[in-house]
């Protein structure tokens, strides 16, 4: 980058990160923000939002974040109850969120979100043994830098006192990304048995709180939670931050 386009960039007001209007919302104006995302990340976050964005960030209320994690589960499904709670509407702000982190390298925008989904996990009540992440594949992690579903994650393990169980799912096979392809089913067969649990972990008789960033058809989650009710584990809840699940379950912890 030139010199003279740098210095212009320095002089212009930043942008929001989900908007592109100018972002007017620091990490001073949020209680506590700063102060909790050192703690968790051991730096100073460097939040560009605008006042408009950051209002629509509200949970849904009561027990409205809780669905199945598949709404129609595949025949022969083991785990059709398998639950999800995700409290934030899968909206406008998602649509334009979820790229920005994922293909625009926004990682603060994810750890925002963390903080907030966190907040509203440990209000809800949900305990567990272990919060994990869904795992990205090794290449497109060396490409993004950071795996979104883990900056959301740390967030919820230290909300709620859990602790983070660093690389509990490895990705063994390199799938297709899911957003290139329509419909549950080639969703559901595109990952199947891409997870595998660590042979460092025991998961044994524990619950663990499984998070993503959103869930669509919820296959991904679907897929990495039978890995770990597989190999033992007495119950696994999936976390997102947003999804557009329709199906309740009986949850209600
Ligand atoms: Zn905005």
């Amino acid at each position: 980058m030139s010199l003279i386009r740098e210095a212009v960039e320095w002089l212009l007001p930043h942008k929001c990160d989900i908007c592109g209007k100018v972002a007017d919302v620091t990490a001073d104006d949020i209680p506590g923000y700063k102060d909790i995302y050192g703690r968790i990340f051991n730096e100073q976050p460097g939040l560009y939002i605008c006042g408009k964005c950051f209002s629509q960030l509200v949970p849904l209320e009561g027990l409205k974040g809780w669905t199945l994690c598949l709404s129609d589960p595949m025949s022969g499904d083991p785990y059709p109850e398998l639950a999800l709670f995700a409290p934030f509407p899968y909206d406008e702000i998602c649509e334009k969120a979820i790229p920005a982190i994922k293909f625009r390298n926004r990682k603060e925008i994810a750890r925002l979100f963390g903080i907030i989904l966190g907040k509203t996990v440990r209000d809800n009540g949900i305990k567990a043994d272990l919060v994990a992440a869904v795992p990205l594949s090794e290449e497109r992690f060396l490409e993004r830098g950071f795996n979104q579903a883990e900056e959301i994650a740390r967030p919820v393990a230290y909300a709620t006192g859990v602790p983070f169980a660093t690389g509990l799912l490895e990705r063994c096979i390199d799938t297709r990304k899911q957003t290139e392809l329509k419909g549950g089913e080639a969703r559901f067969l595109n990952v199947k048995g891409a997870f595998a649990l660590s042979a460092e972990w025991d998961v044994t008789d524990l619950t663990i709180l499984l998070t993503d960033d959103v869930a669509t058809t919820g296959a991904t989650l679907h897929e990495a939670a039978k890995v770990l009710l597989d190999a033992g584990a007495a119950k696994v809840l999936c976390i997102a931050f947003a999804s557009n699940r329709t199906v309740k379950n009986k949850e209600t912890v």
